[in-house]
């Protein structure tokens, strides 16, 4: 695995699997065929290590995606028809070669979005993973409820809603595409997926990966190109019945506003600004490694990350002193070497703004606790110091925006009632963590933070039968389990009357 292989045998590995990317433009899949963009236009991808050109990548518009719906569309009935269980053999074969393609995946996905090795050759087994849930779920997913009455048998059944768009980010952007691309097929529904232009290569691998594995053709197809362009014509198009997005919640504003003419089912995955509160009762020090693990893992490009440090004020300043110690130690390095925590951002423009919360960190009164930085960074690579804010307070942006950086703000509390109205005090509402040795604290406090998700003396770790998801400007809808089929499925309700039942006379 790349995890295990040495910093030589990943760049090895690294330039070997880009060849591919550098010699021809990357192609969209409509139709189970690569295809250039109708206009012929494409745009450049650079690399986040050191700003070189890694390649060109079609560039899609209208066109381009009508042609995908097309496809996803004469490819629905033949695809919601195929019975579960022959989906189930295809999904699974799709998770094996997934995993065959490993190494392969979590290479390139390092190289095009910065994220360190250690961490993208979990995420691309994940991948794998969440294809072998849904895929033992198809056979079933479709079956429904029994609802006797007094007059009438009711039941309900479930079918594909459709042909389906999903639009995703670029943080861990294989992972996240198999969490919604996996379900959706599962369910029955044709997929078009439009992946984020700033890391656009490993959805290629997985609709190479799939058509290989046996999907038929049309049943997934991929659309590269600019959100304004290709990614707004699919939220758009008259025969896409929903979107499933993974992004921010500004963009989620105008997806709802771009579909409602057609009148969508959305569901949305947006930002966060998740607390960690870490009560005096806690173990500190499970509680330090995971607040660390939060927020420096995935260069803190990560939705759920834990990016407000709540402390009780007894134990604030130990507290963030050990932090700082353990910041200290964080490397930040070339993603491929297998030492490295934390790599480039993903780009010159995201570098940009994470740098600038530094500033106005200091401009509204924080402490800035600085990491250690790499010294040998390559020119041109988006490479930031990890940070840690002390001596905020939630008014602050630095506590009130979502960095999605390597970038801590740690906010003193005074008791319970205090951590939780400031936990609250947010636009977003994704996860939160709570800290404590109370059994009747962590319930009290999972109970009282209006969030989607909470985690009690743990980091983030997902199961995949349970719901995913935030309230506030976090989401709309729950992934896992059953609730992702809820969201590709149409329930239908059959009432059978048994003959017995009065039945208004009108008319004589
Ligand atoms: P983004 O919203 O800028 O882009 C996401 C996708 O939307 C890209 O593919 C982009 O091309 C497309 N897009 C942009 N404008 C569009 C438009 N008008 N119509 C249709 N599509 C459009 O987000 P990003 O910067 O790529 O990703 C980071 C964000 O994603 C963060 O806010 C993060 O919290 C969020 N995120 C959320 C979750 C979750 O599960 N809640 C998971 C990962 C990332």
């Amino acid at each position: 695995m790349a995890a295990s292989a040495s910093f030589e045998e990943n760049l090895a590995a690294a330039a070997r699997h880009l060849a591919r990317f550098g010699a021809e433009p990357t192609l969209h899949l409509i139709d189970g065929e690569p295809a250039a963009s109708l206009s012929g236009e494409t745009f450049a991808n650079g690399s986040p290590i050191d700003g070189v050109h890694l390649g060109n990548v079609a560039a899609g518009g209208s066109a381009d995606v009508a042609a995908a719906a097309d496809a996803a569309w004469a490819s629905f009935e033949g695809w919601s028809r195929t019975p579960g269980e022959q989906r189930k053999r295809i999904l699974h074969a799709v998770a094996d070669a997934i995993v065959a393609r490993a190494n392969e995946i979590a290479v390139v996905e390092s190289v095009d979005t910065g994220q360190a090795i250690r961490f993208m050759s979990l995420a691309a087994l994940r991948g794998a993973e969440n294809f072998r849930f849904f895929a033992d779920r198809a056979p079933a997913a479709s079956d429904g409820l029994a609802l006797p009455s007094a007059h009438h048998l009711n039941y309900t059944s479930r079918r594909a809603i459709g042909p389906v768009g999903v639009i995703t980010p670029w943080n861990t952007p294989f992972m996240l595409s198999t969490w919604k691309i996996a379900p959706a097929l599962a369910a029955g529904c044709t997929v078009v997926h439009k992946p984020a232009e700033w890391s656009p290569l490993t959805a290629c691998l997985l609709a190479e990966i799939a058509l290989d594995a046996g999907l038929p053709p049309g049943v997934l197809n991929v659309v590269h190109g600019m959100g304004e362009t290709a990614g707004r014509a699919l939220t758009e198009h008259s025969d896409i019945a929903a979107v499933a997005f993974v992004g921010e919640s500004a963009t989620g504003s105008l997806i709802q506003a771009q579909s409602a003419a057609t009148l969508k089912r959305l569901h949305f995955e947006l930002g966060g600004k998740n607390p960690v509160i870490v009560f005096d009762d806690a173990d500190i020090d499970r509680a330090l490694d995971a607040v660390v693990f939060m927020i420096y893992s995935l260069n803190g490009e990560r939705c759920t990350s834990s990016s407000r440090l709540l402390v009780h004020r007894s134990i604030y300043d130990d507290f963030t002193e050990r932090l700082g110690a353990k910041l200290r130690n964080i490397r930040v390095g070339h993603p491929l070497d297998p030492d490295t925590v934390i790599g480039p951002l993903i780009h010159p423009r995201h570098c940009d703004k994470v740098r600038s919360y530094i500033e106005s960190a200091s401009a509204e009164g924080a402490t800035v606790v600085e990491g250690t930085g790499w010294a040998g960074a390559p020119a041109g690579g988006n490479y930031v110091t990890p940070v840690l804010f002390t001596g905020a307070t939630n008014d602050m942006r630095i506590a009130r925006e979502e960095i999605f950086g390597p970038a801590l703000t740690a906010i003193a509390f005074d008791d319970e009632a205090d951590a939780v109205a400031l936990a609250n005090d947010t636009d977003y509402g994704l996860a939160a963590y709570v800290w404590t040795g109370d059994v009747g604290r962590a319930h009290r406090v999972a109970g009282a933070v209006d969030v989607g998700m909470v985690w009690v003396n743990s980091q983030n770790v997902r199961h995949l039968p349970t719901p995913f998801g935030g309230t506030k400007r976090s989401g709309i809808g729950r992934d896992g389990g059953d609730w992702s089929f809820d969201f590709y499925m149409e329930t239908k309700n059959v009432s059978v009357a048994h003959g017995d039942h009065p039945i208004p006379k009108l008319g004589g």
